[in-house]
């Protein structure tokens, strides 16, 4: 058996970014680009009014006030998209709209709100000053601007600056696409009635959701019987993925065939079973560069073991640097005893007061309870060595939960 900190590095050294794929830019949300992103044009690309108003001279309208307004000759009206070109002479203003271009000779808008119209007069009633409400070319991006580095992740931000860029594809690294495969002759599908003995298979849609939810794309093959046919069967077709999940079959019975088949198919085993709780029996094999993760069957030992194990492997292959779930430190709320030798992840739910991190352990803490799961919003790290932490002491948690829970 190895230590959770061995078995990530183990695993993290099996897996490298998957190669990069040109996408169209709506469709890389959360991936990781690629390749460097330089702009070709000014943006914006020319002077506009970043208000309705009247595009000015600064100059004429020196010492306006509302008690002595200057009154300006409207020439004409500038709409957002005009391409046609106009030009302002003295003692006149052009009606302009946000997002308009500036016309030349103008150097100055008066917003609306700051003056009064007369027929083909405008009275301004405040001195504008040189710039005022002009949005310059280049302002926001200059040509030639390195705009997104390579190894950024692409959030709305980011797609908004592709599209004004007007690069409709994109290189990024793409996410990788992952079997996932249950075993166990006691699983049904979700929509069946249960006969004796059955339970719904569950582990399987909540894998694919954490898959899903970190930015890969699950496959659920469905459910292997226990036999070494079919799990073969099954497996032998997750290997059509980037990436294999098996859930269940990887303990010590009778019944338990994942390690063998994936033997037999050339697998090489890395590891087998690692000093924790929950999700001891965790195997990780490797065929062809494709990694396999073997999760134990209990839904939270599974659904833990993705979240320590798999989603980092996960991250890496799609060109992440940042792999870890960040991590705080909290005051845990109340005794927690175990045996030494295993480190324990306990599911909690975090609590802020007063800047303070509390941890709250979600009650009962059995690989078969998914409600400790679905309660949590935390997973706390209890040492291997520790034995017992005290009401009041503080245990490093991972955050696993929602950014908004906080
Ligand atoms: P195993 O690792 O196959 O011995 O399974 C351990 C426990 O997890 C057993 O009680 C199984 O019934 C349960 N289990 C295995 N796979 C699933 C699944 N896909 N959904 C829900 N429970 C499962
Ligand atoms: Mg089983």
């Amino acid at each position: 058996m190895i230590s959770s900190q061995e078995a990530r590095t183990t695993i993290l050294s099996n897996v490298s970014p998957l190669p990069p794929k040109e996408l169209p830019f709506t469709e890389t949300l959360g991936l990781v680009l690629a390749e460097d992103i330089v702009s070709d044009l000014d943006i914006p690309p020319f002077n506009n009014s970043s208000m309705d108003g009247f595009a000015v001279r600064a100059e004429d309208t020196a010492s306006a006030a509302s008690d002595s307004p200057v009154s300006l000759r409207i020439s004409g009206e500038i709409p957002a998209g005009e391409g046609k070109e106009f030009s302002l002479m003295p003692g006149e203003a052009l009606r302009i709209m946000t997002g308009a271009p500036m016309p030349p000779g103008a150097d100055a808008v008066v917003p609306k709100e700051n003056t009064e119209t007369r027929e083909t007069t405008v009275l301004i009633n405040n001195e504008a000053q040189k710039g005022e409400y002009v949005r310059l070319i280049g302002e926001d991006i200059t040509k030639g601007l390195g705009v997104l580095k390579k190894g950024t992740t692409i959030r709305a931000p980011e797609i908004g600056l592709l599209a004004s860029l007007g690069r409709s594809r994109v290189k990024v690294f793409r996410a990788p696409t992952v079997a996932v495969i249950g075993t166990g002759n006691e699983l049904v599908e979700v929509n069946k009635p249960l006969l004796k003995g059955q339970i719904r298979d569950s582990n399987s849609y909540s894998l694919a959701a954490q898959i899903n939810g970190c930015g890969a794309k699950s496959f659920r093959l469905g459910i292997a019987k226990d036999t070494r046919e079919d799990t073969l069967a099954k497996i032998s077709k997750g290997f059509e993925y980037d990436v294999v999940i098996t859930i269940g079959g990887v303990s010590v019975g009778e019944y338990d065939f994942v390690n063998q088949v994936l033997k037999d198919l050339g697998a090489e085993l890395k590891f087998w079973r690692i000093r924790q709780e929950p999700g001891k029996p965790l195997a990780f094999s490797v065929l062809k560069g494709k990694p396999v993760f073997g999760l134990p069957g209990n839904p939270v030992s599974a659904m833990v073991c993705f979240e320590e194990y798999v989603r980092p492997a996960l991250l890496k292959m799609m060109g992440k640097t940042k792999l870890f779930r960040p991590e705080v430190s909290a005051v845990l709320d109340q005794d927690f005893k175990k045996e030494p030798g295993k480190i324990y992840f306990l599911r909690t739910k975090l609590e802020r007061r007063n800047g303070t991190y509390f941890a709250k352990p979600t009650g009962p803490q059995g690989s078969g309870i998914l409600r400790s799961m679905a309660l949590a919003d935390g997973i706390g790290i209890i040492p291997e060595e520790s034995s017992l932490v005290k009401a009041g002491d503080k245990i490093r948690v991972q955050m696993i939960g929602l950014p908004e829970d906080h």
